[in-house]
């Protein structure tokens, strides 16, 4: 999902010093900033979340612990504990062999440690795997939304409408998920990466006096978003997506991921995006500011032939064309020729076999050599925007709150079709 809006700017390869100017942006693109002063047609509004979707605590993987030999507690009554795997059980560094262990923190204490990390809520280690062992989090849907929050935003700038807006989507993203997991299967869990939504568990932002600020108003914002979710006309979790930056106009989930959405609303126009994509633009490839919207970057000549070999074209890619394009320009299905044959992929997929951290969105601008066009060396790209596009932008929402927009104004603009509920349950955990 969404990752942190600060990126470096890619210093261009010698091919850039060739390329033509940019071509002028395109009309719809100002058609679009215009449409965001009329008043959104429906509010956000108030609706209980059916029982189904309740969810009290969750289930979070880490990663980084995933088929470990050794994994290392701190925080538990007993002190520290190691754990390692023996045959189909776990073995404890007190001596004890068991199935699985479920830790619960020393009370009072600051939570369970992992590998520099504390978390709040339970710790199981469990056997994973041939030889290895596999650490879940088990934890508040709360106290996750605190660990969540902090990975998605740059915490020192943000507003306070912007952090509660995206507790919102990032709660009703995480409940959603799990309860359609759950309905799969005993063992659903969340990875505590992009794979789901970045976990770091307990956050602290430290203790100098500028950091408890930052903390305070990071609680007050998640206080004020307690609960809160997205349902959709039926009282059911909204298939809420966010990403970094749109770029001047976001897509539609249904578009952005067309193998898991059937949500074919919400492609939206987000000005501050469209005016900073504008800006950055117009600085010279030698400013070395931090970009947030505008982009470009010159694939390799052999980051391209690893292209057609991965999609099964060849050896050597010999061009690239664009089979399908949204009404902003946006890349939907790309033709990749290679040597040995053709295929035409989604822009998801081609941003994630190329490099989804450089080819940072599907709002490619303008390629050199253009489009079409043989490839001998590499292939440099120009676009707007970080990542997929679809439902929250989070640039867009920092603008807005700068500007005084309430959570509810930027989830109704982003969101639209969302209600506002009340995710919790009778008696739920903190
Ligand atoms: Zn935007």
């Amino acid at each position: 999902m969404g990752a942190r809006l600060l990126s470096r700017v890619v210093a261009l390869a010698l091919v850039a010093a060739c390329v033509a100017p940019p071509p002028p942006l395109a009309p719809d693109r100002r058609r679009a900033s215009e449409a965001l002063e009329a008043p959104p047609l429906r509010r956000v509004e108030e609706r209980a979340v059916t029982p189904d979707w309740r969810v009290d605590e969750v289930r979070v993987r880490l990663a980084s612990q995933e088929r470990r030999a050794e994994v290392r507690v701190s925080g538990t009554p007993l002190g520290v504990l190691e754990f390692r795997r023996e045959g189909d059980a776990v073995r404890s560094s007190g001596g004890r062999l068991a199935p699985r262990f479920e830790l619960e923190p020393l009370p009072g204490g600051e939570g369970l440690g992992v590998a520099g990390r504390l978390y709040p809520g339970r710790l199981v280690v469990e056997p994973h795997g041939a030889s290895g062992l596999r650490v879940t989090n088990v934890v508040g849907v709360e106290a996750y939304v605190a660990g969540v929050v902090p990975a998605e935003l740059v915490l020192w700038s943000a507003e306070p409408a912007e952090i509660e807006a995206q507790a919102i989507a990032a709660r009703s993203y995480a409940l959603r998920s799990y309860a359609e997991r759950r309905a799969q299967t005993r063992d659903a869990f969340l990875w505590d990466d992009t794979r789901d939504q970045v976990y770091v568990g307990r956050f602290d932002a430290g203790p100098s006096a500028g950091a408890r600020r930052v903390q305070a108003r990071l609680d007050a914002a998640l206080a004020a978003s307690r609960g809160r979710v997205l349902l959709d006309d039926a009282g059911e979790l909204f298939d809420v997506r966010f990403h970094a930056s749109c770029g001047g106009h976001t897509t539609t989930p249904a578009r952005a991921f067309p193998q898991e959405s059937t949500v074919t609303r919400g492609a939206v126009a987000c000005p501050p995006c469209e005016a900073i994509g504008r800006a950055e633009r117009a600085l010279p490839e030698s400013d070395t500011r931090t970009r947030r919207v505008h982009w470009s970057w010159t694939a390799s000549r052999a980051e391209l032939d690893r292209l057609a070999s991965r999609l099964g074209v060849g050896r050597r890619l010999v061009a690239l064309r664009v089979a399908a394009r949204d009404d902003y320009g946006r890349w939907l299905e790309v033709e990749v020729v290679g040597d040995g044959g053709r295929r035409t992929v989604d822009a998801t997929r081609l941003r994630a076999e190329l490099d989804p951290a450089k080819l940072k969105s599907g709002l490619v601008l303008r390629t050199w050599p253009p489009l079409g066009e043989p490839t001998t060396g590499g292939l440099l790209f120009e676009g707007l925007g970080r990542g997929h596009g679809a439902g929250l932008c989070q640039v867009g929402s920092h603008e807005l709150a700068l500007q005084g927009w309430s959570a509810r104004r930027i989830l109704n603009h982003y969101l639209a079709g969302a209600h506002l509920g009340d995710a919790r349950a009778e008696g739920a955990r903190p």
